[in-house]
């Protein structure tokens, strides 16, 4: 499906501007095949993902009657390795949704540098709308229509926007009763209990944080004289504003789907985390003015996190973000329009795939200790993955500083490097 909406430019004329993710990703990855100057023949296996399976799936509801949802598994490119990446559980999810992230999970795994490939899963659901039975047996109906092509050693599957580790629970215990042996390495983002890692339920927010101290460090920007604003409370957003308030950085605003707060004091993180948990939102928090998400992208701060979903700053709001550091921690929230406008402002941005890579980089340690049988301290956890962001960051950010380009190709073009470098290696061209 084709999505483009008429945008007012800022300053500009009329303008439609494409948001349709798929076709994004693609004119992401054309730009660095133009930087690498990669050929047609190899740039053409790169453009499409290399297996997309759509699978339907009864689930017997509460009321005895049965309801068929769709559901996608999507293999991008494993030239590196297993395909990796998270299962979104979410009512506007689209096959092209789903290949976008995809690919973006390519270039995550290539960028940080860790032995994967990309995939994707996705769900047509509201999970909000089903009661706790409804979604077990979902997990479990997903997990069986898509094992065939899923396992610890082809590809394996976490959790994204609406899943939790109860979810991968149910989906390991599904695929673990499939093979009649335990399987916990089908699977990352598990409950301790049964196989999870240490430090990978705030593994995204951490590697992010990383990124962003490290930013600070290149850019000269005093992080405790720093402000944030950062947009979506849930799993990334609120471990986020908990850890840069650890590093002194006052969080000035934050929303979720329904709405933003912002005091210009800062918020104490654990307590709007608190009121969350009791009142389902943000919004209404004591003391707060209320803000929507739009204002929020525009505040004046120095860092801004979009922590929610894709195409949040396009061409028609980035002329009026004022952040000095956009640190991406949803996949996809900055549009190529939006890019433009960034580079030409001056805004430093640390692209999605490498923001967000602490995420799938603590699941990959998850996996290694669910294959090998040996569990690592949390110590040891955020050590190797303080060494992999930070090295991670600096070689896109040289890259940047060496061929002069925006940060989000110097990511690009590490990553689609590499897995073009493995292709050949295979003998694929
Ligand atoms: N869903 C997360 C992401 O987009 C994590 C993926 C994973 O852990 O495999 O990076």
């Amino acid at each position: 499906m084709d999505i483009k909406i008429t945008i007012e430019k800022i300053g500009l004329d009329i303008v439609t501007e494409e948001l349709n993710p798929f076709k994004i990703a693609q004119m992401q990855l054309e730009t660095a095949v133009k930087i690498l100057g990669i050929e047609p023949e190899v740039h053409d296996l790169m453009k499409e993902p290399m297996r997309i399976l759509q699978v339907r799936i009864p689930v017997k509801m509460d009321d005895g009657m049965t309801r068929t949802f769709t559901g996608f598994r999507v293999q991008h490119n494993d030239a590196r390795g297993p395909c990796k990446g998270g299962i979104r559980f979410h009512p506007d999810e689209t096959i092209d949704t789903v290949k976008a992230l995809a690919s973006w999970m390519t270039w995550k795994c290539s960028v940080v540098g860790i032995p994967y490939g990309g995939g994707k899963g996705g769900v047509i659901c509201n999970p909000k709308e089903l009661s706790e039975s409804e979604l077990e047996r979902l997990s479990r109906g997903y997990i069986r229509a898509v094992a065939q092509i899923v396992g610890p050693l082809k590809d394996i599957p976490a959790p994204d926007v609406y899943t939790t580790p109860q979810i991968m629970a149910w989906m390991m215990d599904e695929y673990s009763k499939m093979c009649q042996y335990n399987v916990p390495g089908l699977i990352t983002g598990k409950p301790i209990a049964i196989g999870g890692s240490l430090g990978r339920g705030s593994a995204t927010a951490q590697g992010a944080v990383y990124c962003i101290r490290e930013a600070a460090k290149v850019l000269k920007i005093d992080l405790t004289k720093s402000t944030a604003a950062i947009q979506g409370y849930g799993n990334a957003g609120n471990h986020a504003a908990r850890l840069l308030n650890e590093m002194g950085v006052k969080i000035i605003a934050v929303s979720d789907s329904r709405g933003g707060i912002y005091n210009a004091d800062g918020f104490d993180p654990a307590k709007v985390l608190e009121f969350k948990s009791k009142n389902g939102s943000v919004i209404n928090y004591p003391g707060a003015m209320s803000i929507s998400n739009q204002d929020l992208l525009e505040l004046e701060c120095d860092i801004l996190l979009p922590g929610a979903l894709e195409n949040q700053i396009t061409g028609a709001n980035a002329g009026n973000v004022k952040a000095k550091i956009v640190a991406e921690l949803a996949n996809g929230p900055v549009t190529p329009d939006a890019d433009a406008i960034f580079m030409k402002k001056g805004i430093y941005d640390i692209p999605d795939f490498l923001c967000n890579a602490g995420g799938v980089t603590v699941s990959y340690f998850e996996w290694v200790q669910n294959q090998t049988g040996l569990y690592w301290t949390e110590e040891e956890v955020f050590r190797r993955l303080d060494e992999i962001m930070t090295n991670s960051f600096h070689a896109v950010h040289n890259t940047a500083e060496e061929k002069k380009i925006y940060t989000r190709s110097a990511a690009y073009v590490l990553a689609v490097s590499r897995v073009v470098e493995a292709m050949r290696l295979r003998g694929w061209f």
